[in-house]
């Protein structure tokens, strides 16, 4: 790891100059609180992203000075925006909780907390019973039903502003209820416009 000054120390001296987004005469209070609040993730469990030389930094940066984020990266910081992210509450890795494009998906689930899928991976079983039976909700991350066990009934529904892409979960379901039970419904693609589903049961 880096060693170099500190954070927290490259922000409060950045506090001499005035915010990149000054909001009211209150803005070094507010940067002083959210150099106190300053989170950090050791890693990004979130794909695509580079690993930074030192922590990633969670603020909202409003309240700095434009230049100070350079500096931070430049010191081998990753710098985000605080409501924009969360971390694991397994292993503290970072997580993006809003979208960045219109396909993205979480990597993250919400089981008693946010667990990221490095740590959910091969213990998925417990969180997937969670969705089963449900039309209003999905499994809407990178997890293969599969390896829990469940058989794929169905694939290629698909529900959104195109014509002909008028599939209904909860129809879907009826038809499927009596037949079957512990059925799960996955998204396999986002889009704009449209989500691309298909639907699965678990045999037991
Ligand atoms: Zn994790």
């Amino acid at each position: 790891m880096k060693t170099g000054l500190s954070a927290e120390y490259i922000l409060r001296k950045s506090l001499c100059r005035e915010p990149h987004y000054a909001s009211g005469e209150d803005w070094k209070q507010r940067a002083e609180g959210e150099i106190d609040n300053l989170s950090y993730a050791h890693a990004y469990a979130e794909p695509g992203y580079t690993q930074p030389e030192r922590e990633i930094l969670f603020a909202n940066w409003n309240y700095f000075p434009c230049r100070v984020t350079d500096i931070l990266k430049r010191a081998g910081y990753g710098i985000e925006w605080s409501d924009e992210w969360t971390m694991c509450d397994d292993c503290g890795k970072a997580l993006r909780t809003s979208p960045d494009s219109y396909s993205w998906q979480p990597s993250h689930v919400y089981f008693g907390g946010d667990v990221c899928l490095e740590c959910l991976k091969g213990d998925a079983g417990d969180y997937l019973e969670t969705l089963e039976d449900n039309p209003r909700t999905a499994l809407n991350t990178d997890i293969d039903p599969a390896e829990y066990g469940y058989i794929r009934l169905q694939d290629k529904f698909e529900n959104g502003f195109h014509q002909g892409q008028t599939d209904d979960p909860k129809k879907i379901y009826a038809s499927l209820k009596d037949k079957y039970s512990r059925i799960l419904f996955k998204i396999d693609e986002v889009s704009q416009f449209y989500t691309v589903f298909s639907v699965w049961h678990h045999p037991e």
